[in-house]
């Protein structure tokens, strides 16, 4: 049967419809019970400060292993389940394991570290979001200073007002608030002083050629700029070459996150790399004036 059977006529499947179809069905089936099936893991990706060469903390990435198709990329199953409504179990979820591990490393001693959890825009909008947040930090025992969300410009403008009200409920537990991906979104600057933010996330697409492009070297260093200005923490991703680095700490860019630090790491392995990468950038590295 046609896809779309409406008043303007019949609408034919090619092969190549029914196959996408199908691919995108059993791909929904199969995300569907992932999560019962114990499919979804979390890997985490260290952030290292410029200023003394610190991990500072690290990003929960999610990750879907398919018992047929292997991994499969969150860029893949995320869109999908923002779409089919997947996404709000699963985000609360990667929420509850994300904070239970910070619990774990901090109960084993580890260096403490912050843990930053991505977010989607219809785990956001919950009404019940806040109270869900406050069970799980509660559950887990986790002083909510540790975890950082992270939200996108689109996210926050699908409801503006709703966003304010819900940035200031975070804000007032605690909560440390940052915006992924900036500058790839609506960037509306004039919202920026309403948000009680933390901490902007400069998109890896400005960062990639930031030493061989002039106009995203401009943009990276405008943001950098913007963020001093709003007294925001401002963070560099997908940083991956050591000329990144030099030109990100001449900027006075506060920290980064990339493969040149470390890939996203499993749990497991998170721990003994953190002991043995305690301070990453050297200080002389540095150049920022401070003291080691
Ligand atoms: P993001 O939050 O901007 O995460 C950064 C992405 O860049 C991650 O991709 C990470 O693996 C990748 N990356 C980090 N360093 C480098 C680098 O040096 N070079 C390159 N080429 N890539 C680097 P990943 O893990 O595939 O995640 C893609 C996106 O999926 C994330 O982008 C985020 O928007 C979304 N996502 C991941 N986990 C979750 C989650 O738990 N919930 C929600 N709602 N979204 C998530
Ligand atoms: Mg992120
Ligand atoms: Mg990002
Ligand atoms: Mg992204």
């Amino acid at each position: 049967r046609a896809k779309n059977q409406g008043r303007r006529g019949l609408q034919y499947y090619t092969p190549a419809m029914s196959m996408e179809t199908i691919r995108r069905l059993s791909l929904e089936n199969s995300l569907r019970s992932a999560l019962d099936r114990g499919e979804l893991k979390l890997h985490y990706q260290p952030q290292v400060s410029l200023e003394n060469g610190r991990v500072m903390g690290v990003e929960a990435l999610l990750r879907w292993q398919h018992p047929h198709r292997g991994w499969i990329s969150p860029a893949q199953f995320i869109p999908l389940a923002e779409e089919n409504g997947l996404i709000v179990p699963i985000g609360e979820w990667v929420l509850n394991t994300a904070c239970a591990q910070a619990k774990t490393w901090q109960v084993t001693g580890e260096p403490p570290l912050t843990i930053a959890v991505n977010l989607s825009a219809r785990q956001f909008l919950q009404t019940k979001f806040i109270a869900q947040i406050d069970q799980i930090l509660g559950q887990c025992g986790l002083a909510a200073k540790v975890l950082k969300l992270e939200i996108t410009e689109s996210l926050l403008m699908q409801d503006l007002k709703g966003a304010i009200t819900t940035l200031h409920a975070l804000k007032e537990r605690g909560i440390q608030l940052a915006i992924d991906d900036f500058g790839t979104g609506y960037s509306s600057l004039n919202y920026l002083k309403r948000f009680p933010l933390d901490q902007l996330k400069i998109d890896r697409a400005f960062i990639r050629d930031i030493t061989r492009e002039p106009d995203d070297a401009a943009i990276a260093q405008a943001i950098i700029a913007l963020a001093h200005s709003l007294k925001l923490e401002v963070m560099a991703e997908g940083v991956e070459r050591e000329a990144q680095v030099a030109f990100l700490q001449a900027k006075r860019c506060h920290a980064i996150q990339g493969y040149y630090v470390s890939r996203p790491l499993p749990p497991e392995q998170l721990a003994p790399w953190v002991r043995e990468n305690k301070r990453l950038i050297q200080a002389s590295e540095i150049g920022s004036g401070h003291p080691p």
